[in-house]
């Protein structure tokens, strides 16, 4: 299988704007930020989507929830939007499983 754009990232292949590595999974600047800060969770193990994990992966998703609102406090926030967009029809583009952490502004509710 091809490698994703996120998996490059990972890799180094593809420059990516870092905020948080571990063993486990990796953060860093969307591209297309859509909120102040906008970055990307993303587990190390390519998993394409959440549907994906099996329960090998429970403690990796749990580390997954675990981190996210650290990388978000790393940010400067206290509020903050976690979405996973999971298959095309709900607008993911990149088949390899991410968090968004949205935050820096005002959130409404519910999202389009
Ligand atoms: P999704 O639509 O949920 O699959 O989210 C994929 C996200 O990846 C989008 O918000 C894109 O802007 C972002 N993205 C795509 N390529 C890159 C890249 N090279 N570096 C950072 N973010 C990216």
């Amino acid at each position: 299988m091809a490698k994703t754009i996120f998996e490059k990232i990972i890799d180094r292949e593809i420059a990516a704007d870092v905020v948080y590595e571990d063993d486990l999974c990796l953060a860093f600047r969307d591209i297309n930020p859509q909120a102040p800060v906008h970055v990307l969770l993303v587990p190390k193990k390519p998993l394409a989507k959440l549907a994906d994990a099996q329960e090998i992966d429970q403690s990796l998703l749990g580390h997954l929830m675990l981190i996210a609102p650290k990388v978000a406090e790393g940010q400067g926030l206290e509020d903050f939007r976690l979405v996973v967009n999971h298959g095309a029809g709900a607008g993911q583009t990149v088949f390899h499983l991410h968090l968004h952490i949205f935050g820096g502004r005002e959130l409404s509710w519910p999202p389009g």
